[in-house]
């Protein structure tokens, strides 16, 4: 650990200690060491400031079962302003997982430059199944459980996965029912109808795609010659292929949760889009080779734009992938061992932390809209989202360019060096 001599081991992180959150903390503790980070702050950026963890009865419709539910929020640095992050709705939530996510959600917040420290919320449940008034009624338990800990300028929620903005505007119903008036600002993602912003469901992916072209401007790359494969089609996957298909690229793979599909010809993300409201998955989808989303990753392409759930890109699949670029939708899908491999390979990869900060950029546009009754039209605030992912992916370039870096270490150097000198600015209580 270099510079740091004092004991910062895993072993003392033992309530979170999953893959999620070493692989968090090892990119931490990798760039601090880098940075010479005082040790301090270093040590205070390794767990979060607040942590909750709820339990809470759920009633499945059939009335005969009520089982225990696990959520959790946590909030990782308070320093710069309320906290923000997504909720998700997944089988494998942990305190682990969210706090690596809040964690990522503190370096993101900071290289885009919002007032923001980060957060993440999730309850361990499986979404797929769920009916409409199940999800509602999980919602509305957690909501209630979690809420003196968020609010309009405490801690605010949007989309994640599993989560969509009907969630959110059961969330925002449940505390505004609850503090006696109407709070928009508690959440983003919202519907239009209740103060969502133009241009928010969209925003992951057309940020996704933002740092692809500017990727492809730095190497020399015409983005409307690539191919482009995506993995996952929900809210950031589907959007980021279908900008890439407007855009002129060829989207040659797909996936989701029932498997891939592959056309070197180009899919249409307007006919799969259509197969989907019909048949619910991708799968069966004609005119295509059917893979799995394993297979999936390693079918040749340009562009592999990893959209799912974290860790698909690992030791055992990095050195097979026939791409020349990764832009990760995605939080945390390559491990650490995929990460060197895929440098050494000469893959260029933008992390999670830049790639998909247009979710949380244009959530930001829509809590200052509502604080300040403004209403920007989509044409404004994907100009504003363009200025902001390109201003930021040219500091990360030019970081990664300067220090001899990779893209993701050049990320996490100016996100960790804007939260820690906010930190130092604000200095110890008492
Ligand atoms: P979503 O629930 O809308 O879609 C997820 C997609 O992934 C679905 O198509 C699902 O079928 C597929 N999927 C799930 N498990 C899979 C598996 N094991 N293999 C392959 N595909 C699988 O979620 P989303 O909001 O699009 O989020 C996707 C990723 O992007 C997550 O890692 C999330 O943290 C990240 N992200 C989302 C946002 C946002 O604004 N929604 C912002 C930043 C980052």
């Amino acid at each position: 650990m270099g510079t740091n001599n004092r004991k910062l081991t895993a072993e003392q992180d033992i309530e979170w200690d999953t893959p999620m959150y070493k692989l968090a903390v090892t990119q931490l503790d990798n760039t601090a060491e880098l940075m010479c980070l005082d040790p301090n702050i270093w040590e205070r950026l390794r767990t979060p400031q607040r942590a909750h963890v709820v339990s809470f009865p759920f009633r499945r419709d059939d009335y005969s079962t009520v089982e225990t539910v696990f959520g959790y929020r946590v909030q990782h640095v308070l320093t710069m302003g309320p906290t923000k992050g997504g909720l998700r709705y997944d089988i494998n939530v942990d305190l682990g997982e969210v706090t690596a996510l809040a964690i990522w959600m503190s370096w993101k917040c900071a290289i885009i430059g919002l007032p923001f420290g980060g957060a993440k919320g999730g309850v361990r449940v499986d979404p797929v199944p769920l009916s409409r008034a199940e999800k509602q009624r999980i919602t509305r338990r957690y909501t209630s459980e979690i809420i003196n800990v968020i609010g309009e300028d405490r801690d605010i929620m949007a989309p994640d996965l599993g989560t969509d903005e009907q969630v959110m505007a059961w969330i925002m119903d449940t505390y505004s029912q609850q503090v006696g008036h109407t709070v928009p600002g508690v959440v983003t993602g919202k519907p239009i109808e209740l103060g969502g912003s133009q241009g928010r469901r969209e925003a992951t992916g057309r940020g996704v795609i933002t740092c692809a072209e500017a990727a492809c401007r730095q190497v020399g790359t015409a983005f409307d010659a690539t191919r482009v494969i995506v993995q996952g089609y929900g809210n950031v996957g589907a959007t980021a292929a279908r900008i890439a298909h407007n855009t002129g690229a060829k989207v040659v793979g797909l996936a989701d949760i029932s498997g891939g599909i592959y056309n070197p010809e180009g899919l249409d993300p307007a006919k799969t889009d259509e197969w989907i409201s019909e048949n619910g998955t991708l799968d069966g989808f004609p005119d295509s080779e059917t893979v799995t989303n394993e297979e999936l990753l390693e079918q040749p392409c340009d562009i592999l734009i990893p959209a799912a759930i974290q860790n698909q890109i690992h030791e055992r699949n990095a050195p097979r992938l026939d791409c020349k670029m990764v832009v990760e939708g995605a939080n945390g899908p390559t491990s650490l061992e995929a990460d060197a491999i895929l440098q050494d390979r000469g893959i260029l990869v933008v992390p999670d932390i830049l790639a998909n900060a247009g979710g949380v950029t244009v959530s930001y546009f829509e809590w200052v809209q509502g604080l300040a009754q403004l209403l920007w039209t989509a044409d404004e605030v994907s100009k504003r989202l363009g200025e902001l992912m390109g201003r930021a992916f040219d500091e990360v370039w030019t970081t990664s360019q300067v220090q001899g870096v990779s893209l993701r270490t050049a990320a996490l150097m100016l996100g960790i060096g804007r939260v820690a000198r906010a930190k130092k600015a604000r200095g110890v209580f008492p």
